[in-house]
C-alpha cells in the first residue's frame, strides 16, 4: 500500500467511526425519547367485590394475578380461582419429577394431581380460601380441539390418554371430555361464585389454551354473571416477554408489543406483595425445576389488566 493512499484510508475509518458514534447517540436519545408514559392505575376491589380468576393452567393464577389477589384479599373482597387443565401435558415436566424416560398416561395423571396441589398451596399462601378453589382437570394443551366441534364429541387427550375426567378433587370428575361438559363446569362455577370482576386471559396469549379459556369465559359471561367487569391479562407473549428475564422486582412490567393494542392499565405492587407472590411462585416447584426464570419473570414492580370494552 502506497503511502498516499493510507490518508484516505485513516479518514475513512474516522468518518465510519464519528457515524457508528452519532447512529448510536441517536438511537439512544431516540429511545430516551420514546420512554413511554406511565399506565393508568386499575381500579382497586373493594370489601363488596368478588374476583374470580379464571387460569388454564395450575400457576397462572399466581403469574397473572397473584399480587391483584393479595390487594383483593385485603380489601375484604372474597376471591376464588378455577383451574381449567390440571397442566397434565408437561412431558419434559414430567420426566423430571417421574425420572422416567417416557413418562405418559398414568405418569402425566401423577403431574396433574402434584400441580394441582401446588396451585392450591400457593392459593392458599394469596388467600384463597379452599372451599373458592375449583378444580376443573379438562385436557392440558387440549382445550382448543374441545371447544372446536359441537361440544358433544367426545376427545382424548393425547398426554393421559385420559377421555374423562381423571382428577376425584374436579368439580365434574368422571365427565367425558366434551366441549359441552366443560362450558357446563366453568359456567357452573361462574353462576355459584357470582364474581362481580373477572380476571381472563387476553385472546393475544400465545398458549392456546390461554386464548380458548379466555373466549370460554368471555362468552359464558353474559348469562353466568351479567354484573361482571372482566379483565384480561396476558402470560405467554414470545420469548422476550416479560423481559428480562429472571428475577427484576424493581422493573415494571410493561405491555408486549403483541397485545400493546389493549388499554392496559397496572397494579403497583410493594414490597410484601411482591414476595408473597414470588413465595407463591416457588410453590410450584415441578415448574420451578424447568422454567423457574420464567416464573421469576412476573415478579415485577407492578400488574397489567385491561379492562374488555
Ligand atoms: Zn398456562
Amino acid at each position: 500500500m502506497s503511502r498516499a493512499s493510507r490518508w484516505p484510508l485513516a479518514q475513512g475509518i474516522a468518518l465510519t467511526l464519528a457515524l457508528v458514534l452519532s447512529l448510536s447517540l441517536g438511537a439512544a436519545s431516540g429511545t430516551e425519547a420514546r420512554t413511554p408514559a406511565p399506565l393508568p392505575e386499575m381500579t382497586l376491589p373493594n370489601a363488596s367485590d368478588r374476583i374470580l380468576v379464571v387460569a388454564p393452567h395450575p400457576d397462572d393464577e399466581t403469574l397473572c394475578c397473584g399480587g391483584y389477589l393479595q390487594r383483593a384479599v385485603a380489601a375484604g373482597a372474597a376471591v376464588a380461582v378455577v383451574w381449567v387443565t390440571a397442566g397434565d401435558s408437561f412431558e419434559i415436566d414430567a420426566i423430571i419429577a417421574e425420572r422416567t424416560l417416557r413418562p405418559k398416561g398414568r405418569g402425566l395423571e401423577k403431574l396433574g394431581a402434584r400441580r394441582i396441589a401446588e396451585a392450591r398451596a400457593a392459593a392458599d399462601l394469596l388467600g384463597v380460601p379452599r372451599d373458592h378453589q375449583f378444580v376443573l382437570g379438562y385436557p392440558d394443551r387440549g382445550l382448543t380441539a374441545l371447544l372446536a366441534g359441537d361440544g358433544n364429541s367426545v376427545q382424548r387427550s393425547a398426554y393421559t390418554g385420559a377421555s374423562a375426567v381423571p382428577y376425584p378433587e374436579a368439580l365434574g370428575h368422571d365427565s367425558a371430555y366434551t366441549g359441552n361438559n366443560l362450558r357446563h363446569d366453568l359456567g357452573k362455577v361462574i353462576r355459584t361464585f357470582a364474581p362481580t370482576v373477572m380476571l381472563v386471559a387476553a385472546a393475544q396469549d400465545l398458549h392456546a389454551d390461554h386464548r380458548s379459556s379466555g373466549a370460554l369465559a368471555r362468552e359464558l359471561l353474559p348469562e353466568a354473571a351479567p354484573q361482571a367487569k372482566l379483565y384480561y391479562w396476558i402470560v405467554h407473549a414470545g420469548l422476550k416477554w416479560p423481559w428480562p428475564h429472571g428475577l427484576h422486582r424493581l422493573h415494571a412490567l410493561r405491555p408486549p408489543a403483541r397485545a400493546a393494542q389493549l388499554p392496559w392499565q397496572q397494579l403497583p405492587l410493594d414490597e410484601p406483595t411482591q414476595l408473597r407472590k414470588l413465595q407463591a411462585l416457588r410453590l410450584h416447584r415441578s415448574q420451578r425445576e424447568v422454567m423457574g426464570w420464567f416464573l421469576n419473570s412476573f415478579v415485577r414492580s407492578n400488574e397489567l389488566y385491561a379492562p374488555a370494552p
